[in-house]
């Protein structure tokens, strides 16, 4: 059999477990080829240690080329066009062939999209936005912080509480909390509601512990920063100090482009294979849209794009070559509450389940979940994904 080619488009994580795990099962006359625009990956999670300082970006990124097997071939370029039709895309200029295409570009923050909220807004999703972030709060003072969620979906749902629960710790320590209001304000109903209504109570109770506001059902209207006040569509005015905001997120344009995504604007796929409904052409991750039969989707997160990532090799290395059995992605997911203190709450369920909601429960926040998490990061930054 002729060797196939497989382009694997962006390298965060379900690009780099795909690339990893197809470069272990992949017969090697197959090339493996991974398109990412940034030279190094970053550790999302562990922006919210940096916003503390209990992290510097250079401990939390690593060259994309160092975490990946040598048979790879990485090129980092720009993916500027999609051409399904052609079984090309291209980069920087220049057309490269596929014979399996894997989309995993991710979810492009859309800070426009939010009109007038950034910069006046902090945000944390983005590593150079974190570094802002991180100098903003070194200096405060004291007073009103407020965390918006301006847009739905967003990635890792926890992570705007996480911020709030760090920000509780860390002024605390600074001697800063009893002159300080910390307040989550955003559209949704609840919390985490696609992880069911044990998460989202779970949640709930560790924000009334820490005395954090939480005002749901208010969608962000406008900004006035010289007064410092955000109104909302229900007619609330806020005051702020600190306004820190998950920015918007959309499918990247070169995937809306080509014809990829639906009118949810994200790329629908079999919720088992992964598959799209173009010919070898697969997608996961956050640019992926997956409904659950609650109504809710998939939630945006790495541990799903890590999960989907390993299917999607396994399934591809036995088309191309007949080795293995294929397998099918069962919506798993498990994640690290971080909530100071050197604690962490912890989640973990199949988010597939055949109707209601997956039962989830968020457990107490203890020592042995954070250092789950610092070990994990630890693993992950040396290519153990
Ligand atoms: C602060 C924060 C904390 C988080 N914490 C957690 C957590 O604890 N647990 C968890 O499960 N998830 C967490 N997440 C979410 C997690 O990081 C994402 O869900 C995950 O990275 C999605 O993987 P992906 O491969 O779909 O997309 P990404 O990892 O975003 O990768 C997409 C890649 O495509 C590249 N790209 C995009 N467009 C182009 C282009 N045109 N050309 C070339 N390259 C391109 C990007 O540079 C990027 O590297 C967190 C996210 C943030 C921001």
């Amino acid at each position: 059999m002729a060797g196939k080619t497989v382009v694997i488009l962006g390298g965060g994580v379900g690009g780099l477990t795909t690339a990893k795990y197809l470069a272990r099962w992949l017969p090697s006359e197959h090339r493996i080829v991974l398109i990412e625009r940034n030279p190094r990956h970053c550790f999302a999670p562990s922006l919210l240690w940096l916003v503390f300082g209990w992290r510097r970006p250079d401990a939390i990124c690593r060259p994309l080329r160092d975490l990946l097997p040598s048979r790879v071939e990485v090129v980092q370029a720009t993916v500027e066009r999609i051409d399904l039709k052609g079984g090309s895309v291209r980069v920087d200029g220049r057309s490269i062939g596929y014979d399996y295409l894997v989309v995993s570009l991710g979810a492009s923050l859309a800070y426009d999209s939010a009109p007038g909220l950034f910069p006046t807004a902090y945000s944390f999703y983005e590593l150079e936005q974190a570094v802002r972030l991180q100098e903003a709060v070194a200096q405060f003072k004291g007073g009103k912080v407020v965390i918006l969620i301006p847009a739905v979906p967003y990635k890792c749902p926890p992570a705007p509480y996480e911020m709030a629960f760090l920000l509780d710790y860390y002024l605390h320590k600074k001697g800063l909390r009893g002159r300080s209001s910390i307040s989550v304000y955003t559209l949704e109903p609840a919390p985490l509601q696609a992880a069911g209504p044990n998460a989202t109570q779970g949640l709930l109770a560790l924000l009334k512990e820490r005395g954090i506001g939480f005002s749901p059902q208010h969608r962000w209207k406008a900004i006035e920063p010289q007064k410092r006040v955000l109104t909302f569509e229900n007619g609330a005015a806020v005051e702020y100090d600190l306004l820190i905001a998950i920015p918007p997120h959309q499918a990247p344009a070169v995937v809306r482009e080509a014809g990829l995504t639906d009118q949810r604007g994200w790329v629908p796929v079999d919720k088992g294979t992964l598959r799209t409904s173009h010919p070898q052409v697969y997608a996961l991750g956050d640019v992926t849209v997956i409904p659950l039969p609650t109504g809710f989707a998939l939630p945006k997160a790495g541990v799903f794009a890590h999960g989907q990532g390993k299917v999607v090799a396994r399934n591809l290395t036995a088309e191309i070559s007949g080795r293995g059995i294929p397998g099918v992605y069962n919506g798993f997911g498990a994640c690290f509450l971080e909530v100071g203190h050197g604690r962490a709450g912890f989640m973990s369920g199949v988010f597939y389940t055949q109707e209601g909601f997956p039962t989830i429960h968020l457990r107490q926040p203890a020592l042995w979940w954070h250092w789950g998490k610092v070990l994990f990061e630890r693993r992950w930054l040396r290519g153990n994904f």
